[in-house]
Formats: structure tokens, sequence, C-alpha cells
């Protein structure tokens, strides 16, 4: 019999009914009791929809963040929370949010990163060499009892001690592994805590298998399951997010009853894994993506399972690659899905239908299974003919592509030189991101117009109203480069999604990405198409309102495709190139419409990096070839801007001087202009604008800090190619922070100049 499970379940709700609920909370207008009721209800819904499984998970659940609830089961709270008044839920929103529920002044909330090559976000545990842990293991204890009344087998999840410290930052100048022996006790404690509840497996998430490992960790992994052996849990190991490569030997044989492993990017890393696994361990099989929203092909998947299921026996459990956290729930609440596209999905719920198929055909044999499989088939073979997803004009342009398209005319020297006559800059020249407040009045012209309460024509004049405004503010703030301002951008993919061909939107397709925020990836299914020009006439109209240079503002290729689900039947690097070509074309009709500085945003370029540094090299490669493609068909004198919201770029400088941008501008003012740290050594060639206010916080910056920072920067890069700006869009803030903010700014600029 092959074991059916699943490692963790989306826990928003179909609706967001957590988002609402928490939200409702914390504007105290919902009780503790009632937020309580809300995730017992939610848990009771997720269960049962998982009620086929073997086993469910438990403890998956989080009403913020699976990190932050392990480090309360670990009794491990910042210390400037400590002490603080209130109950445990209190203290949770105090580390996950700055402040709870009733508190009128906050503390610091937890820094918050991102959860491997997800889009999820997690509270960073904090250590310092004082670290203690200490045992709470109530939400555990009260979930699985919850389960059990419910009639499912559960299976507990918690976050490995190695991956749990792998995640947290040393606040001190201590080594967090020197903690494992700290840890490693209440861990123990934990699993025999389970045991006591009756509890057989516990899955004990290890996702750091899946990334270089240095020796230490290696040792470190080794020392903590040697530790755990003798607890009466059976541990199921899980590792997810790509495959073991060269940790397999090691993850085969740590003394644990089984493991867990993403079988959905390299079968041939699987055989040598069953290979090298001692006889008596389970192996858990991640067969579905919890990582994309496809059909999975059921047929094909048998096709490799039933031979291992006949080696393995008792021993295949079969299961998701990772949790379903970051898909999401139920395609079929999906009411205006287009019915072709919709065929070809898979959310939640129908991944773990999937899942039933699949255990049933090697449990049952095929047969007991056939209309399931039936339908699979025909729906991925609608999906591979399909001439909506495939368009042979866009894969010949592609196949089409040479290095001469990403080279512009000249290189840069020449080029400034003939930017610098036609668009006659001051020293120090002010420019704003892209984006100005999005106010109410934008919000509810554009419901309206969704919702066809007011036609096109109407729609247009609300949005030339508004970027008239833009740029009347701009000119009376005296900045040197304007922007329209983004008033009609929802979001700065899903915009240029809507008017590409090959994307489809869901209604409830949304995914967690930090608390109670979500995001709604648009889906990209077919090959990339530009039936029109997508911003001109916004950013023409702009253009005409004044006599200053107006920046035209696009997302590049790489940030529409790391903030989309993208298509699984063909490379990211295709799918890339396709929305580079898309963009390049809007850049030449922007080019052509009189627009002579052009934005391309790169915000998520970083992200998109693979897990192990040995594969960064060749995703940079065709990221950075795609952002060329797009950008540098245009003539010398128009200038290329791009924009980065991240400071982390030592490690990757080379590749974004690579990308040949005039002017790239990134954030940099929370970090104090650390991140000039990396123009040390290398010598940035372009113009750079480092963030000078950080556009995120309310406050406003003074003049004197904003010439303090730039002088900063003038250390490290020749003045006549730095730009003043702020560190990000200004779409979040309100007008009446962004005026005062920018005078300070334009001020700022002024005296540098009278300086220099
Ligand atoms: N141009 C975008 C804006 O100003 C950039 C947003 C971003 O970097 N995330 O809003
Ligand atoms: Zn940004």
């Amino acid at each position: 019999m092959t074991i059916i499970h699943n490692l963790g379940f989306p826990r928003i709700g179909a609706q967001r009914e957590l988002k609402f609920g928490l939200e409702a909370f914390w504007r105290g207008e919902a009780s503790a009791e009632q937020l309580n009721i809300l995730s017992t209800w939610l848990r009771e819904q997720h269960w049962q929809l998982q009620s086929t499984l073997d086993y469910v998970p438990v403890g998956d659940f989080s009403l913020y963040d699976q990190v932050l609830d392990m480090s309360f089961t670990l009794g491990h709270l910042p210390e400037r929370v400590q002490g603080l008044p209130g109950s445990e839920l209190d203290q949770y929103f105090r580390v996950a949010r700055g402040r709870s529920a009733g508190d009128s002044t906050g503390v610091a909330a937890g820094e918050m990163t991102k959860w491997f090559d997800t889009n999820y976000h997690y509270i960073v545990p904090e250590f310092t060499a004082a670290t203690q842990f200490k045992l709470n293991p109530q939400r555990l204890v009260q979930q699985l009892t919850q389960a059990r009344a419910q009639g499912v087998n559960p299976k507990p999840v918690i976050i490995g001690p190695v991956t749990y410290l792998a995640l947290g930052k040393a606040k001190d100048e201590s080594n967090k592994l020197a903690l494992l022996e700290r840890l490693l006790p209440v861990y123990a404690q934990l699993l025999d805590t389970l045991a006591a509840e009756g509890v057989e497996w516990v899955q004990v998430d290890e996702p750091i298998l899946v990334t270089e490992l240095d020796a230490d960790w290696q040792h470190a992994l080794n020392t903590a399951y040697h530790q755990l052996k003798s607890c009466k849990v059976k541990i199921l190991l899980a590792s997810y997010f790509g495959p073991l490569l060269d940790n397999k030997y090691l993850a085969a044989n740590l003394p644990v009853a089984g493991l867990h492993v993403d079988a959905t990017h390299d079968a041939g890393d699987v055989q040598q894994l069953i290979g090298l696994l001692p006889a008596h361990k389970v192996l858990s099989l991640g067969v579905i993506s919890g990582r994309n929203i496809w059909k999975t092909d059921l047929s094909a998947t048998l096709d490799w399972l039933e031979p291992l299921a006949e080696r393995l026996g008792e021993r295949l459990w079969l299961a998701p690659s990772c949790s379903l956290l970051h898909v999401p729930v139920d395609l079929d609440s999906e009411e205006k899905l287009d019915p072709e596209v919709k065929n070809w999905l898979a959310f939640a719920k129908q991944k773990l239908h999937e899942l039933h198929v699949l255990g049933q055909a090697l449990n049952q044999g095929r047969a007991s299974v056939q209309a399931a499989l039936a339908a699979n088939a025909a729906a991925l073979e609608q999906r591979r003919t399909s001439p909506r997803v495939h368009r042979p004009e866009v894969q010949a342009a592609v196949a089409a592509i040479t290095a001469a398209l990403g080279q512009r005319q000249s290189p840069y020297a020449v080029r400034a030189q003939q930017q610098a006559a036609h668009l006659r800059l001051p020293a120090y020249p002010t420019t704003t991101i892209g984006s100005f407040p999005q106010t109410p009045d934008i919000r509810r012209a554009r419901s309206d117009f969704k919702a066809g309460r007011i036609g096109t024509a109407e729609y247009q004049a609300a949005m030339q109203a508004e970027i008239a405004r833009s740029v009347r503010e701009q000119e009376a703030l005296g900045l040197d480069v304007l922007v329209h301002g983004e008033a009609e951008r929802n979001d700065m993919v899903e915009y240029f999604g809507e008017q590409l061909e090959g994307y489809a939107f869901s209604q409830f397709g949304w995914v967690q990405s930090y608390g109670s925020r979500c995001v709604k990836p648009p889906i990209l299914f077919g090959d990339i198409a530009r039936p029109q020009a997508m911003t001109v006439e916004w950013i023409a109209y702009a253009q005409s309102l004044t006599a200053k240079p107006m920046k035209g503002m696009l997302t590049g290729p790489v940030t529409i495709l790391n903030w989309s689900f993208v298509r699984d039947d063909q490379p990211r690097a295709t799918t890339c190139k396709q929305l580079a070509l898309a963009i390049r074309q809007e850049v030449l009709d922007l080019e052509k419409a009189g627009v002579r500085v052009i934005q391309i945003d790169e915000a998520a370029l970083r992200e998109g990096l693979p897990l192990r540094k040995s594969q960064w090299h060749s995703y940079l490669d065709w990221a950075i070839e795609s952002f060329r493609i797009s950008a540098n068909g245009v003539q010398d004198s128009t200038q290329i801007h791009t924009h980065m919201c991240y400071s982390e770029f030592n490690d990757i400088i080379a590749a974004i001087a690579d990308m040949d941008a005039d002017v790239i501008t990134i954030e940099t003012s929370r970090s104090d202009m650390e991140l000039l740290d990396a123009f040390e050594h290398f010598h940035y060639p372009n113009e750079i604008g480092p963030g000078v206010y950080d556009i995120h916080s309310p406050n406003i910056p003074t003049q004197a800090h904003i010439v303090q920072l730039m002088q900063k920067a003038a250390q490290r890069i020749p003045a006549e190619r730095l730009w003043v700006n702020p560190d990000c869009g200004l779409k979040t803030r309100q007008w009446g922070e962004v005026i005062p903010a920018l005078q300070a700014m334009v001020a700022a600029a002024q005296e540098l100049r009278a300086a220099a």
C-alpha cells in the first residue's frame, strides 16, 4: 500500500478569511475569542479537504508565520518583548508586527525575509550567545486534539533544529551553531511530548538540505538527528524546493525513519537517492508541484512511479513536493477564468485530488481511476496543442535573438555625452522612482471603471487629471526628470499582464506573502505577444504637459516573470525572452513618441536567484540578457534607467553593471549607504541614484541628512555620475508626506550643486 500525505495546506482561506479576521482583530473590531473561533473553523475546513489522505499535517496552520510559531514553541522570544504585559497572543503579534491589538506604542517588529526562493516571508529568529530555549508545546498539542476530534490521522509538522538555526540571525558576534547543543534537548522534549500524545509520525522540515552546506552545517545535521534518534516518534525528515544533489548521501543516512524529497525537478537525482537509502527507510516522493498551478501529468508520473512502488512496497509514500502554502486554495471558486485555461490548472484542493488518484492507481491499478486519468490526459493534450499557447511567430522571434539585439550602439561614455547634450540636466539631477500616491480617488475611479459604473472616456479623464496633478506638483518642486505617476496601474506586473496575450487572471488565486498580506500572481500560460502599445498614451500625455524630460515607466521582463505563475512546459529563460521582446517593442514605441528617458524596473531580479550559488551564473546569464534585449534597442541619446529595491548588491554587482543601463536607482537609505561598500572594489561604470530616503516610513527626511548621505556616496562614485532620488516608488504614501520629503530632497541637491 502506498501512503499518501500532505506537507502543509494554505491557511489564509479560500476567500482570504484569515486575512480579514486578523485585520479586524488588529483594528480592535474583533476579540481574541473571535479570532480563535475563525482559526479553529479554518483548520476544520482544511482537514476536511484533506480527509482522504492517510496523514494530514497538523501545526501547519499559523496566525502569522510558521517560523514565528516555531520560535514560540521553543520559548524563544526577542529580548525586547520579554516581560511586556498581555497574553501570549499579544506577545506573538508584537514580535510579528511591532505591536499587539491594544498597544498604543510599539516595539521594533521582527525582521522579515524571504522563505528560501519563494515569495513567502518569515520572521527571522534572533539569536545571541545568551539565547535560551524552553518548550511551549501548547499550540501543537491543542491542534492535535482538535484534529483527532475531527477523525483525521494527524502528522504534526515542525521546522527542524538545523534549518531553524540557519534561518535565524545572530544579533551579536556569536556563532548560531553553538546554540544547537541548547536547542536539541528542547526538540527532544517536544518529540517525546508528541509521542505521549499518541503521535506516530512527526514531519520535521529541513529544507536547508537543498542548499549548499559546508562541513559545519553537515555536521550539525548529523549531530541533531543522532541525538533525536532515541525519541519515541518516527521522524519523517522533509526536504523541498529542489533536488538534494551533493547532499544525497548525507540525507539518505541521517538516522530517521523516513525521508521526503522534492521529486519534481530531477528524476535521476531521486533514482540515485533510492540506491543510497537504507532498506528500512520510508521514502516520501513529492511528485506534485507545490510551487505552480498546473495540472500534473498523471500518466507520466505513474510510468515512473509504478516500478518504484513495486520495489519499495510499503516504504513508498506520495505527497506534493512541498507545503501547498505557495499555491491558491481552490480552482472551483474561479468563475471568470477562461474555461480552456482553467482546465489546465490545479490549485491546492485539486492537487490533493491528483494525489488521491495517483495513490489509488498504485494501490488498485490504473483501471480503478481510468476516468480521472483519461480526463487528465485530455486536458494536457489540449494544452500541448492549443494555438493559444503556441504562437509560431513568437517562437521564431526568440529563436532569431542574437547578441546584437542586446547591444547599445555605443559605449556608455559616448552615450552619456549625447544624453547630456539632449537632456541638459544639472549636476546631481533629481528624479523619483515612478509612482505617486494612489489616492482614494484613483482607486475609486479604477473600481468604478472595472465594474462598468463609468465608461472609458470618463476613466481616461480621471487618470489624465491625476497625471496633470503629478506633473504640476513635480514642476512646483523643481524636480529635473519627471514621471507621470503611474495612477493607471493597479500593480506593476498585473498592469502589463492584462495587456499582453498569453496571460490569464484569477479572481481568488491569492497566495500568502507575509502575515495577512497576499499576492495574486497573474498566470502566464502561453507565448507572449503585445497586440498594441501599453503605456505610450499615458506617458505621451504627461510629456505634452511639460518642457522637462518625462521618464517613461515600464516593468522589466525578469520582474514580470518572477512575480507571475509561469508555464512549466518550457524553460523560464525562454519565457523571459518572450517578455523581453514585448517590452522591447514598448520601449521603441515610447522612443518614437518622443520619450527620451525610459526606466525599466527590475525590482524582482535578485529574488529569482537560485538557492544554490553554483546555479546563479546560468540564471544571471539569461536574466541580464533579457533585460538587455528589452532595453538596448534605443538610440544613444535615449537614456535607459533601471530600478531595484534592495541593497544586497555585492554578490551580483558585476551582473548588474552588465545590464548596461545608463542610470540605476537603488535602495540604500535604510542601510545608511552600506550598499556603497560594493563600489569600493568594483568600479561601477555608469550613473547611479542611491535612494536617499526610505519611502516605507512616514518620516520626512531632513535636507542635512540627505546631503550627508550623498556626500558619503560621492566618496565612492564620482559626483558627475550621481543622481538624487527616493529609494522606491511613492504609491503607498500620501501627498502630505511626499511634498515635504521631496522639497527636502530638491533643496539638498541644490545645496550639493552650490558646494560643488
Ligand atoms: N516604478 C515603480 C513604482 O514607483 C517601482 C516599484 C518597485 O520598485 N517595487 O512604484
Ligand atoms: Zn523599488
